[in-house]
């Protein structure tokens, strides 16, 4: 089936009660069983809910995988993987990823005796240096979040295999419309499904895709019994959001194209960070495992100040000075003191991730209005 096609009908099927065409909200904890361990399939809700079912089932089907999992959150879905650990067990991380999963890593699991190496996985023979014989997993984010840095998922996944340690890839930024790390041999992938599946700024929760039946179980087994289950409305948002993220996308990656152009040629606009240019450090890479270049960039100004930055944080208006992306509507964030406030200062300086990028998820208004918007905040 083709893409199109697999967003709208994914994990869709009449409900058998009614027929009713979407799948309802079964807002219910429990269900009612005929005899002791006679059941339909569906005991307790924390286990299994048939909203979930559909929305894991499309989680499978997008990400080309064989399962999918929801969790209450992104960071719920990455702390299920973490959870496949022992103490002692080693991972290797990227050193430009999402504040909060820094943050996980860092401040959660260290201390219960999980070890972390950070390295510059864009290129990835810093990742074969890395690895141990205690390596269990590598995590990777791509492209990176705020700086669009790209990672060789394939060339990452060949290093993976040899070592007999797990490949994960945090796929939020691209969404699986423009890319499938499965399909290049990770072993799991995860989304926030808060951003682009979503799509609508209404929800929070995570995904978890995989192929190997095995690891599947042990996830589902983590998933049941530490319980960052999302909600049947919430399952049934995300549901609803998948069927027009092809839509959505197309539209985010021609406006994001456009606006990183128009920013390009500004006059008061320093280095924009957008994996589409043709001189980006790793737009081969991003040619070669992705369809297109999504909607979201970061730029910095010619005059790095701070009030500079500040000024333009604050003047727009159709794009909204808030955390999160992947939204139908603009937002314009400040990494720095927003969303990755986590990461400590000489460490976020060190990864190239100044105090005064401004990260923008170009949202799927139009074009001209948005460009106009930059226009007047830039002119403040
Ligand atoms: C938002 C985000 C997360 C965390 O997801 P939540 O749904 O907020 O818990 C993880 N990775 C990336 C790249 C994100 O943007």
């Amino acid at each position: 089936m083709k893409t199109a096609t697999t967003y709208i009908h994914a994990g869709s099927e009449p409900d058998p009660s009614t027929g009713a065409i979407m799948t309802p909200i079964y807002q219910t904890s429990t269900y009612v069983q005929e005899a002791p361990g006679v059941n339909q399939g569906f005991e307790y809700a924390r286990s299994q809910n048939p909203t979930r079912k559909a929305l894991e089932e499309a989680y499978a089907q997008i990400e080309h995988g064989k399962f999918g999992l929801a969790f209450g959150s992104g960071v719920a879905a990455t702390d299920a993987v973490m959870k496949l650990l022992a103490p002692g067990d080693e991972v290797i991380a990227a050193n430009d990823m999402y504040g909060g999963t820094y943050r996980l890593f860092s401040k959660v699991y260290e201390k219960f005796g999980i070890q972390f190496t950070y390295v510059d996985t864009t290129d990835a023979a810093n990742i074969q240096k890395a690895i141990s014989a205690k390596t269990k997993l590598i995590w990777i984010e791509t492209p990176t979040n705020p700086l669009m840095n790209i990672t060789d998922i394939a060339a990452v996944s060949a290093i993976a295999k040899a070592a007999g340690c797990l490949l994960c890839v945090d796929n939020t930024f691209a969404s699986p419309y423009l890319q499938n790390p499965l399909d290049l041999g990770a072993d799991i992938v995860m989304h926030s499904a808060t951003k682009y599946l979503g799509g609508h700024s209404d929800v929070i929760q995570g995904a978890l895709m995989m192929n190997n039946a095995e690891l599947r179980e042990q996830l589902y087994f983590i998933q049941k019994s530490c319980g960052a289950v999302p909600g049947p409305m919430d399952c049934f948002l995300v549901l609803r959001g998948i069927k027009t993220l092809h839509l959505r996308m197309e539209r985010h990656c021609e406006n994001g194209r456009k606006v990183a152009q128009w920013l390009r040629n500004h006059p008061k606009v320093g280095r924009v960070y957008w994996c589409g240019f043709e001189d980006h450090p790793n737009h081969a890479i991003a040619k070669k495992q992705m369809r297109d270049f999504g909607g979201m960039l970061s730029f910095e100004l010619k005059d790095d100040s701070m009030d500079a930055a500040k000024k333009v944080l604050s003047s727009t208006k159709l794009f909204s000075l808030a955390e999160s992306l992947g939204g139908v509507e603009s937002l314009i964030n400040h990494p720095a003191s927003m969303t990755h406030a986590s990461i400590p200062r000489e460490k976020r300086i060190a990864n190239g991730l100044s105090d005064t990028l401004i990260r923008l998820s170009v949202g799927v208004e139009d074009a001209d209005d948005l460009i106009a918007d930059l226009e007047q905040a830039l002119a403040s």
